[in-house]
């Protein structure tokens, strides 16, 4: 039985806690689904979720229009992660690939929204290239105003729900500036003509990945969202709103690799009695509830900072994201040892956890890219 008890903490409503329990009871009857096509696996959740209505908060009701609820966001995908890795990732990608949709785009491009919100179409989130990652600045993708519209020329890498995704935010350079003021960003289908999947990815926790190559895609005026110019600050803005979510999916790894552990050493016997008597062990149990809650407290103060109105939250979101996803890997760490040669062994649920958590320290900012973020907000 997973600990429920942070559910009483100031930071959540009633609404919160009703989700909470109503999500649970639902991955307990609907996860995990059967992973060999990713793909596949991927469309039947995105499908499943929709239908059930739990994507509605993954991006703003364009007929109600209201903030995103990021505590919202965040409880689903600790309850989902907990559950199963890939429905948490088809989860967050809907939101992630609609954030700058939700918070910067027009009425036209918001039509969008019902579909992703529903599962009738997936979204992907178009940042990274070959020679950008943590340097988004460094951005070389180019799109050059044509007539009534832009012409986009570049490529694309890493780029989760790529193939897949029925639309793509894709960052350009529009150089209004060098550097960071002059990106902007688009909205484009992925029927684009001359938009095609370069690679697709293979990871250690796989997940549709791809690289894209976008060779003279023409997209109209409509597409851009927000500014010219302003692609950075719409990214930011996202990855503000979306960061502390990727601390509460590592949290949901981390209480599963916890809940494991705990039921391992109570009834696995060593030495003519139950594991969990070893104090040892006990030194184990103990440093993982502390990182789980400490986490979680992160986590939930960065999600509640921005439900109650902060414009940005930056530093809180960084120091979410850096403690939870690489406390989480410690968690999972411990409980694969505690697991003996059965933490190893092909399928197990650790095993699988410790390879799901990787990635969470690299993407949306590296853990030392957090590390950049906290210092100059803390110095500043
Ligand atoms: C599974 C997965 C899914 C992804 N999904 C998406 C997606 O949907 N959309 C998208 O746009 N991108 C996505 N990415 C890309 C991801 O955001 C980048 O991989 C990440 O930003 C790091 O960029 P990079 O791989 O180019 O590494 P680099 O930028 O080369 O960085 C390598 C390492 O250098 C270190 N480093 C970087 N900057 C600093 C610094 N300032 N100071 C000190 N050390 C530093 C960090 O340890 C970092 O891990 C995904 C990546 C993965 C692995």
């Amino acid at each position: 039985m997973p600990d429920r008890s942070f559910l009483a903490w100031p930071f959540f409503e009633d609404r919160h806690r009703d989700l909470a329990e109503r999500l649970d009871a639902w991955c307990a009857a609907n996860l995990p689904i059967a992973h060999d096509d990713v793909d596949a696996a991927c469309r039947e959740l995105v499908a499943k979720l929709g239908r059930d209505g739990w994507l509605k908060p993954t991006a703003i009701d364009a007929a109600n229009p209201g903030p995103l609820d990021v505590r919202t966001l965040c409880i689903t995908r600790e309850t989902l992660a907990r559950h199963d890795g890939l429905a948490d990732f088809a989860f967050a990608m809907q939101g992630l690939g609609t954030g700058a949709i939700s918070l910067f785009g027009t009425p036209e491009q918001q039509l969008w929204l019902e579909r992703t919100r529903t599962g009738a179409a997936i979204s992907a989130f178009a940042l990274s290239e070959p020679r950008s990652g943590s340097d988004v600045a460094n951005m070389e993708m180019t799109a050059e105003r044509n007539g009534e519209g832009y012409i986009l020329f570049g490529e694309k890498t890493w780029i989760s729900n790529g193939g897949i995704a029925d639309l793509y935010v894709v960052f350009a350079r529009t150089g209004e500036a060098p550097g960071a003021k002059g990106l902007s960003a688009f909205l484009v289908p992925a029927d684009a003509t001359g938009l095609t999947v370069a690679e697709r990815i293979e990871v250690i926790a796989p997940h549709p990945l791809a690289r894209l190559s976008f060779e003279q895609v023409r997209v109209p005026a409509t597409a851009l969202i927000g500014k010219p110019g302003d692609g950075f600050r719409i990214a930011m803005s996202v990855l503000d709103v979306f960061r502390s979510t990727v601390g509460a999916a590592a949290l949901g790894f981390a209480r599963r690799a916890l809940d494991e552990s705990v039921k391992r050493t109570a009834e696995r016997k060593l030495f003519g009695a139950p594991m969990a008597e070893l104090q040892m062990v006990q030194g184990h149990i103990a440093d993982m509830a502390l990182d789980v809650d400490a986490a979680a407290l992160l986590v939930y103060r960065a999600a509640w900072t921005k439900d109650m109105g902060a414009a940005r939250v930056t530093r809180e979101a960084a120091m979410a994201k850096l403690f939870a996803t690489d406390k989480a890997q410690d968690v999972i760490d411990r409980a694969v040892q505690l697991h003996g040669g059965d933490g190893v062994r092909r399928g197990h649920i650790v095993e699988s956890l410790y390879r799901e958590i990787r990635a969470l320290r690299i993407y949306e900012g590296a853990s030392d890219v957090q590390r950049v973020i906290i210092a100059r907000q803390t110095i500043a």
